[in-house]
């Protein structure tokens, strides 16, 4: 789901080029649902902190940012809160 208004997806088009397609690559990426709870509402998990990554985690439920290494998880769950594979 898409978190951020057309604004602020435009503001954020002008300072990352293709950011835009990048969050619309997360918003359709068909993803396991939770193996915890069931759950469609997860997110693909990537470790690290960019400017670009943080946005886009900021801009879709479908992305998560984790700074653990190696991921907890391939997947998360933003229902339980709870990382899986
Ligand atoms: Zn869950």
């Amino acid at each position: 789901m898409i978190k951020v208004d057309r604004t602020t997806l435009d503001q954020l088009e002008q300072k990352y080029p293709d950011i835009g397609k990048q969050i619309f690559y997360f918003e359709q990426a068909a993803l396991s649902t939770c193996a915890h709870c069931g759950s469609a509402d997860t997110a693909d998990v990537q470790c690290g902190v960019i400017g670009r990554t943080i946005h886009i985690a900021t801009a879709t439920t479908k992305f998560k940012l984790t700074l653990n290494r190696p991921e907890p998880g391939t997947f998360f769950c933003n229902r339980c809160d709870q990382f899986f594979d």
